[in-house]
């Protein structure tokens, strides 16, 4: 998505060879325009999938998900990170490591909001090392549902994230792929 990469190269800030920062229009600071072309080209893709409900994990991936989820007409759920007093057996919960904090924190959806007949459409902001998308797809298993497509704004595909989600069978749809951060610099993969 040219827009998308336009606006990396433009307001991106490369933290380190593994991490680029986009708090300014994605993750902190959120540009509705942009997100909402996100949107669409998620919705776009999908759109004969049959997607009954799109998933994401708070929080950088709501604004980007309920877009989709706008465009597509279904309703959107995200994984929380699990507090105190969150009675067990309501909860599908899954241990996900987290890439940019180095910590380990528990994703939980609620038998509620995820159904065995669901078709579920997975968005999130960036995928690294997959983390996130298996432990949402493991949960979307466990409750009998199905993981129909993922929407991933910007894969960094030196990292094994996006193939492990492909390898899966899972289609997958990334806005933007990066090739390496090495050196300070974006250099995108080739379409
Ligand atoms: P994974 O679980 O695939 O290793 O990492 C995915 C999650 O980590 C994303 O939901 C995102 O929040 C965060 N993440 C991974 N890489 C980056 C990065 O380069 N920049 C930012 N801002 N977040 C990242």
């Amino acid at each position: 998505m040219e827009l998308l990469k336009r606006r990396i190269i433009e307001d991106g800030r490369v933290l380190s060879d593994q991490v680029l920062s986009v708090n300014t229009f994605l993750n902190h600071g959120v540009d509705p325009v942009l997100i909402a072309a996100m949107g669409r080209e998620f919705a776009e893709r999908f759109r004969d999938a049959g997607v009954t409900r799109v998933l994401t994990i708070e929080s950088s991936g709501i604004a980007i998900a309920f877009a989709t989820a706008a465009e597509l007409g279904v309703p959107l759920v995200y994984a929380r990170r699990r507090k105190a007093l969150m009675n067990e057996g309501e909860y599908y919960s899954e241990r996900v490591p987290s890439f940019t904090k180095g910590i380990v924190t528990d994703i939980v959806i609620s038998k509620e909001v995820l159904k065995a007949n669901d078709r579920i459409l997975f968005i999130d902001d960036f995928i690294a090392n997959g983390d996130a998308a298996r432990g949402a797809l493991r949960i979307v298993e466990r409750s009998g549902a199905t993981m129909v497509g993922a929407g991933i704004a910007i894969e960094k595909a030196f990292q094994s994230g996006g193939s492990f989600l492909r390898e899966q069978g899972i289609p997958v749809l990334s806005l933007a792929r990066i090739a390496s951060l090495e050196g300070g610099q974006v250099r995108f993969a080739e379409e």
